[in-house]
């Protein structure tokens, strides 16, 4: 279950933020998941959970910003979100498109109480 290496990485990276303020208290983390990012949403709020019981960052909250699949057409320039792998333009149908959203899989806040 790759998505425990990965909760481990956001609390080291809360740690760090945190660490820059000395007496903050982090509260709250905000990740992005991409649809494709091959990361199951729940058991990453599983593992965060686990892993935050018991230390110093117990209480500490992850929110989840997940993004859909989205490409863009390189004929017509439409911009759509992918259903069920079809990655044809719905506007012109074009097969020319490519992914413009819904691989990511980084940290997009880290919230800090005094
Ligand atoms: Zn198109």
């Amino acid at each position: 279950m790759h998505e425990m290496g990965i909760a481990s990485s956001v609390l080291d990276a809360v740690r760090v933020e945190a660490g820059r303020y000395p007496g903050s208290h982090p509260s709250r983390v905000g990740v992005r998941v991409g649809e494709w990012s091959g990361v199951d949403r729940e058991s990453l709020q599983f593992c965060f959970e686990a892993l935050v019981t018991g230390t110093d960052l117990a209480g500490l909250l992850l929110s989840i910003d997940y993004r859909e699949r989205r490409n863009r057409c390189g004929r017509c320039s439409e911009e759509f979100a992918v259903r069920n792998y079809e990655t044809r333009c719905p506007q012109c149908g074009s097969d020319f498109t490519t992914a413009i959203g819904g691989t990511e899989l980084d940290i997009a806040f880290v919230e800090l109480e005094e």
